[in-house]
Formats: structure tokens, C-alpha cells, sequence
């Protein structure tokens, strides 16, 4: 049961995304077409720093409460909700984590979207083994520069990459292994920082997806969060929420598919009846809906074990992102196949939404990854 202001909260989301996000969504995806003034008035409403805390321009609400607006905003846009997520996770890395410095200087820039935010932790040489990675940080200091590390290396995939104005980056500062990684917030304009060319994508085209590039690339030590070795540590703490964020998407944007199959299927004759009098499309339907379902009980049950901080949020979160991903994608691709060949055509949508939740089975971990979580959880 949803409490009064969740109502509201959820009822504002579902509002803008049907008057800000879905009228435009194909033309982004068409145009690959990066929408930052919609997200700044996304933030406007307090997304942008939807679970940070009030001091610096947060919203102080919980996880569940990102749930429920991402699952609302990406009934309208799935890659600019999307990206919003990771914006989110960003953001909150610097509120947790950061010192009240970087807290003061980032956080009223990022929670209005003056400041874009992006999370770089995949490297080209290691996505699922993150604490792989080679980009190091050396610490230096000269008269011209004083105290800072010197950066080489590079990230792949990044979301928001050469738009974002901040990148908050895993950096390897000791010796292999996730305990030598070290997080860093580095501006846009840091010498020797540069971006690899937008990537061509399969769907999340209304958002930039490039290599962040480090040569030479001097980061003052008071960007550093946290202590040399605590890098790690983070970005996974970072990742349980924005699991659940993903999944946040995959489910408003099934649910959306869902709504425009079974509208179609109303309408839709064959044979000389509905074909919703085909026991096969009823099937269909029923067991899509029950999907949605499931989807949703597990989704806001991690969220709420990810607010009260229980023992079991990472591998409540791991099982969430792979069922609710997983379900809502199958969810989708039903939802295109009961629209028969014009599920194949852009102007029905559904094909972008199918697009659009495929990554979201790859991404922030692969959903084999998330097996992984979880298994290790149950056998030790
Ligand atoms: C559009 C897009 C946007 C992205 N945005 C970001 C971003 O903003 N920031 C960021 O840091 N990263 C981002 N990523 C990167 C994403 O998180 C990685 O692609 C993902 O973690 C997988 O890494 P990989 O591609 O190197 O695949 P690999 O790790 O090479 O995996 C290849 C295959 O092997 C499987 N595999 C690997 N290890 C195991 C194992 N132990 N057990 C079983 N199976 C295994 C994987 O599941 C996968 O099927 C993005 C990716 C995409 C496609």
C-alpha cells in the first residue's frame, strides 16, 4: 500500500513522462538525441537527487520512493529514465561518501542538473571482473600542481560520456585486486581527460555511451572520496541501488508495453473475430500480466530491504535485478509479437521498448553476475 505522498510523488512522475518524455521518445531514439533540457526539468521536480539528503539540495526520499518514480518516467522514456538512474547513483556516491567540500561544491549543481553526472567503473579489458581494471593513479607533487595523482588508463562504455561534467571513476591506486581501487571525481575540462566517439547502439540512444580516456590526466587529491583503497567499495554500494533503478525501468517500460498489447489485441480482428478470442493471446496476456506482477512484489521488496539496510540487500537486490529484468524483457517481446508485423515497426513503440530493456539485462552486471551474488550468498 502506497501512502499519500507516494501517491503524489508517483502521480507527478507518471505525469511528466506522459507530457515530457513519450511524446519525444522516438524521435530521440531516431535522432540519438540527448535530452538535457528535459532532464533539468526532471530535476526540477526533484529527481535528479531523488535519495540524497535534503542539506545540499537532495529529496531525502528512499529507494522505494526511486522505485516508483522510475517506474512511472520510464513508461515514457526508458533511456532517459535510465540515464537519470545513473545520474542518481553518481550523485550519491559524492552525498555518502564525499567530504563535506565535495558535498557543498558538486551536490547543488548535480541535484539541479547544472552538473551532469556519470559512473565509470568498466574498463575495455574488464567489465564483469570490475576489480581487474588497469587505469592507475600516481600520486604526485609539484610546485605548478601541488598534491595530486596523475591518471592514465581508460573506461569503457560510460553513459553520458563527453557530455557529463562530472565522472565519478574507480582508479586503481594500489596493488591488484578491488582493495587498490580508489574513487575520484574529475570535471570535464581536467587536462589530459578526453571521450572516445558516441558508441552505435542497439536501443538507449536518447543517451551518449563513450570511452572516458586518462593521459596523463592530473585530479587534485581533494577529489578523492574517501580513502586510497575504499574505491571498490563504493561503486558496489552504489550499484546495489542502481540495480534496482534498472529494474525500476524495465518494469514501467514492460508495463507500458503490456498496456499498448492489450489495447491492440481489443482491437485487432482475424479470422472473423478479436483476436483476444484466441485462447493463445489470452495465455499470453495472463501470464505477461502475472509477470508484471512478480516483477513488482520483488522490486519494491528489495527497495525496502535496501532502505532499512538489511543484511540480505545485495542479494535481495542481485535477485531483483534478474528477475525483474529478465521477466520484463520477455514481458516486452510478447507485447511485439501480439502485435503481429506492426510490432516490427517503429511507430507502434514497442520495438524501441524491446530495444531499450535489452541492455538492462547486461548492464550494472550482467544478470549472470547477479546469479553469481547470489550464489555466493547461499553456499557460504
Ligand atoms: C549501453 C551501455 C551502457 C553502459 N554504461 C555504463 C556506465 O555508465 N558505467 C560503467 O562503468 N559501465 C557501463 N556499462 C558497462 C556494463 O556494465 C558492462 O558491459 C557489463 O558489466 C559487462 O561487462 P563486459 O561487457 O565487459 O562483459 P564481460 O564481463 O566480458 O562478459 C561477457 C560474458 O561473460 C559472462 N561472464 C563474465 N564473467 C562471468 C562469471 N564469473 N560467471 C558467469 N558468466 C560470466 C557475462 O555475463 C557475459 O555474458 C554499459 C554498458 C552498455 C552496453
Amino acid at each position: 500500500m502506497l501512502n499519500e505522498e507516494q501517491i503524489a510523488i508517483q502521480d507527478m512522475a507518471r505525469d511528466f513522462a506522459a507530457e515530457k518524455l513519450a511524446p519525444f521518445a522516438m524521435q530521440w531514439d531516431e535522432e540519438k538525441h540527448f535530452p538535457v533540457e528535459t532532464l533539468k526539468e526532471m530535476a526540477g521536480l526533484g529527481f535528479a537527487g531523488i535519495y540524497l539528503q535534503e542539506e545540499h539540495g537532495g529529496s531525502g526520499l528512499s529507494r522505494f520512493d526511486a522505485a516508483l518514480i522510475f517506474e512511472a518516467l520510464s513508461g515514457g522514456c526508458t533511456s532517459t529514465a535510465a540515464f537519470m538512474t545513473i545520474h542518481n547513483m553518481a550523485s550519491w556516491m559524492i552525498d555518502s561518501f564525499g567530504s563535506d567540500a565535495q558535498r557543498s561544491k558538486y551536490l547543488p549543481g548535480l541535484t539541479s542538473m547544472d552538473l551532469i553526472a556519470s559512473y565509470c567503473l568498466t574498463e575495455p579489458g574488464s567489465g564483469s571482473d570490475a576489480g581487474a581494471m588497469r587505469s592507475k593513479a600516481v600520486r604526485a607533487n609539484t610546485k605548478n600542481e601541488g598534491d595530486h595523482y596523475v591518471l592514465n588508463g581508460s573506461k569503457a562504455f560510460i553513459s553520458g560520456a563527453g557530455i557529463s561534467d562530472v565522472y565519478v571513476a574507480m582508479i586503481r591506486t594500489g596493488d591488484g585486486g578491488p582493495k587498490g581501487v580508489s574513487c575520484f571525481i574529475i570535471e570535464k575540462d581536467t587536462p589530459g581527460l578526453s571521450f572516445g566517439a558516441n558508441e552505435k547502439k542497439m536501443g538507449w540512444n536518447s543517451q551518449p555511451t563513450a570511452q572516458v580516456i586518462f593521459e596523463d590526466c592530473r585530479v587534485p587529491v581533494e577529489n578523492r572520496i574517501g580513502e586510497e583503497g575504499e574505491g571498490f567499495k563504493f561503486a558496489m554500494m552504489g550499484l546495489d541501488g542502481g540495480r534496482l533503478n534498472i529494474a525500476a525501468c524495465s518494469l514501467g517500460t514492460a508495463q507500458r508495453a503490456f498496456d499498448k498489447a492489450l489495447d491492440y489485441a481489443k482491437d485487432r480482428e482475424q479470422f472473423g473475430q478479436s483476436i483476444t478470442e484466441f485462447q493463445a493471446i489470452q495465455f499470453k496476456l495472463a501470464d505477461m500480466a502475472t509477470d508484471l506482477e512478480a516483477a513488482r512484489l520483488m522490486l519494491y521488496d528489495a527497495a525496502k530491504n535496501l532502505d532499512e539496510g538489511r543484511p540480505e540487500k545485495t542479494r535481495k537486490s542481485a535477485m531483483a535485478k534478474r528477475f525483474v529484468t529478465d521477466s520484463c524483457f520477455n514481458v516486452a517481446n510478447e507485447a511485439l509479437q501480439i502485435h503481429g508485423g506492426y510490432g516490427y515497426l517503429q511507430d507502434y513503440e514497442v520495438e524501441r521498448m524491446v530495444r531499450d530493456l535489452r541492455v538492462h539485462q547486461i548492464l550494472e552486471g550482467t544478470n549472470e553476475i547477479m546469479r553469481v551474488i547470489i550464489a555466493r550468498e547461499l553456499l557460504t
